[in-house]
């Protein structure tokens, strides 16, 4: 698969990727390269990596504990100690292996870690692939609130290699097939279709979507890198998506939802508001609202839910001057950025998903 050029590195692909890998690191002569794993990439992923790693450079494993609750800035601290005391340096070079806690986080321990250290990102579920990798968002959150401590910094490369999703569970692949889904509602209608009776269950199948989504996801940051404009499309369903993730790592007596499950609830929403507020066709809302629950079971929101959710818009950080601020469709591929919602739609809206 050829190679994606991003903002002055590329995303490349399968075995091609460790051949590209190995030849920077000939090049670049990193002091030490260190691998950021949680347990699970360690004990999955790590062994592909190492085998495929061709190197006399010393390698060292710094290891995190898994999951969202541990992307903050307290776990930032357990990797810039490790990393002072394996006595990294500026010439040091970090792998993120992992999924988009991994990459998110290990992207900006690198990029602040003296002032800036090389990194690759190396994604290992389907979600951090189509989308967490590239891009340049690194970043953690702070106590609930997503993603709100973080800088644009770009990796060196992007390796993609779908064996790593062998070992990826079932609820993990949904979680990053809400993002391809996305692609396809505000970007590509073609790829839309191609969804509508998807099985994701084959991981060969799924290499030409991933590649495509990738191309999009590329596409649109490379144009709009800061996100003035068009990079806003990728917030579709992410509005109420968010707040909803928010709510539910908040709420003691609820599940945590994947990334994905959160954001299949804010496209069904949002397209709801979008049908309402620009004539999104009726029909495509329908459509959106079966696909998605045909890939995602249905999650209870109560009525004395809504007002918590709608609170954590507040902080969303799209929002400018204390206005929430959504993307909205006229159509497939047609967008609206920057649109204001009246709270009683918001309501309505959770009352469509819940119906
Ligand atoms: P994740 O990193 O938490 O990974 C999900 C689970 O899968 C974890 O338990 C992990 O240990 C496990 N895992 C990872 N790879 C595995 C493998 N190959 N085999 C077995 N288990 C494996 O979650 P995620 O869904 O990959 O990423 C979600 C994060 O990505 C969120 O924090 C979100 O904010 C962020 N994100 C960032 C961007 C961006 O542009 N930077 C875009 C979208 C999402």
């Amino acid at each position: 698969m050829t190679p994606i050029l991003s903002n002055n590195y590329y995303v490349n692909f399968q075995e091609d990727a460790y051949t590209k890998l190995n030849h920077f690191i000939l090049e670049y002569k990193p002091s030490t390269i260190f691998i950021l794993v949680d347990e699970n990439t360690n004990e999955n992923c790590l062994p592909i990596l190492l085998q495929e790693l061709e190197t006399s450079q010393s390698i060292e494993i710094i290891e995190i504990e898994s999951g969202e609750e541990n992307k903050n800035l307290d776990t930032c601290s357990g990797v810039w100690n490790a990393l002072t005391e394996l006595g990294a340096d500026r010439k040091s070079l970090l792998l993120n292996l992992g999924g988009g806690v991994i990459t998110d986080l290990g992207g900006f321990v690198a990029s602040t870690f003296k002032r800036g250290i090389a990194f690759v990102n190396i994604p290992t579920t389907l979600l951090s692939m189509v989308d967490a990798s590239v891009g340049g968002k690194t970043g953690v959150d702070l106590g609930v609130l997503k993603n709100q401590i973080g800088l644009f910094s770009n990796p060196e490369m992007v390796l993609i290699d779908t064996r790593y999703l062998e070992t990826v569970t079932e609820r993990e692949l949904r979680s990053g097939l809400a993002e391809i889904i996305k692609y396809g509602i505000t970007y590509d209608a073609k790829l839309w279709n191609e969804l509508i009776d998807f099985k994701l269950l084959n991981i060969s199948d799924l290499k030409n979507i991933i590649y495509r989504s990738i191309e999009i996801k590329n596409e649109v940051v490379t144009e709009d890198p800061k996100e003035a404009g068009i990079r806003k499309i990728l917030n579709f369903g992410h509005t109420l998506g968010h707040a909803i993730e928010s709510y539910f790592l908040l709420s003691e007596d609820k599940e945590n939802l994947t990334h994905g499950e959160a954001i299949a609830i804010g496209m069904i929403t949002e397209t709801y508001i979008s049908e309402a507020l620009l004539n999104f066709p009726t029909e495509g809302l329908k459509n959106i609202k079966k696909v998605i629950l045909n890939n995602y079971d249905k999650v209870p929101i109560e009525k004395s839910d809504y007002k918590a959710i709608l609170e954590l818009l507040v902080h969303d950080k799209k929002n400018v001057a204390g206005q929430v601020n959504f993307v909205l469709l006229s159509d497939f591929e047609k967008y609206k950025l920057d649109c204001k919602v009246e709270e009683s739609l918001l309501i309505k809206a959770l009352d469509y998903y819940n119906s």
